[in-house]
């Protein structure tokens, strides 16, 4: 039977990335497991998502000044989860009514646009991908969703992001980005290319790194000295916080790291307060703030 998304309902959530994608969700059956992006984006009269190499874009948007319907463009030469992604986007795009498009080609979106999080005052064209990049992260892996899949799964854990990547059909660095923002303790994940890091993602509780785009992976880390296959994740091991940290005195750092395909690796970091004196001085700890 045909998934029926009710656009009435859409339409109603407003220009919140994050609440029209609840409105998508809500309407999802039951026990749904991989939200059915295709499929989604056939109900709301997306009558064509067309598969193409594409020069120089991840996807597209063509659509009426209405947005009665449209058809997506989808960089063909990728894989599935991409695919995925790139449609997630264009239709966070095509259920926000403050997006217009900035040609008459329609939305044209980049590679790099697919990476923008933030945008500065007044940058509109950096703030509608932001925000097709969030709808599409609440889309693919719902709050309520991603609640159930952790809630099943304790303590912080790279096996965790790839079980979340094949739950969920998205990347391991779009699950892992989720994963991170959703726990509860202190920890980062440090996304890195052959031996220098691209990015760090830490959750709001993670204690400040001495370290920045760009720089080496650290002598004497995890990262940087495991032979690992790739694939294989690492066990836990606990390392100096110096290694990735600003201050570390008082806190145990846990690295745990997995090499990817084509020189990509992702690092976690997780701390602890070291044991203090005494058993009142612990009831009371609550989680450093560094920021
Ligand atoms: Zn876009």
């Amino acid at each position: 039977m045909a998934l029926k998304i009710e656009r009435m309902e859409i339409d109603d959530a407003g220009a919140n990335p994050k609440k029209l994608a609840e409105s998508i969700v809500k309407q999802l059956p039951p026990g749904t497991q991989a939200v059915p992006v295709r499929e989604i984006a056939k109900a709301i009269d997306i009558y064509e998502i067309r598969e193409a190499v594409l020069d120089g874009l991840e996807g597209g948007l063509i659509v009426p000044e209405n947005k009665a319907n449209g058809a997506i463009l989808v960089h063909a030469d990728r894989p599935e989860t991409r695919k995925r992604y790139t449609i997630a986007h264009e239709i966070g795009h095509y259920v926000n009514p403050n997006h217009r498009a900035g040609s008459p080609e329609g939305f044209r979106c980049s590679r790099k646009d697919m990476a923008i999080h933030s945008a500065k005052a007044g940058d509109r064209h950096a703030k509608m991908e932001a925000e097709a990049n969030l709808f599409a992260a609440e889309l693919l892996m719902p709050d309520s969703y991603v609640k159930s899949f952790m809630r099943r799964r304790v303590g912080a854990n790279l096996d965790h992001v790839i079980a979340m990547a094949e739950w969920f059909e998205v990347s391991k660095e779009a699950a892992a980005r989720r994963y991170i923002s959703k726990l509860e303790t202190p920890a980062a994940i440090v996304f890195s290319c052959n031996g220098h890091i691209r990015y760090i993602q830490p959750n709001s509780t993670f204690p400040r790194m001495s370290l920045w785009n760009g720089a080496p992976v650290p002598d004497g880390s995890l990262s940087a000295t495991s032979r690992a296959a790739i694939g294989t994740v690492t066990d836990t091991v606990e390392i100096q916080g110096h290694i990735w940290l600003e201050r570390s005195a008082g806190l145990s750092l846990g690295e745990q790291t997995v090499a990817q395909q084509n020189g990509y690796r992702m690092t976690l970091l997780t701390v602890e307060q070291l044991e203090a004196d005494g058993e009142e001085e612990e009831e009371n700890w609550q989680a450093p703030r560094f920021r």
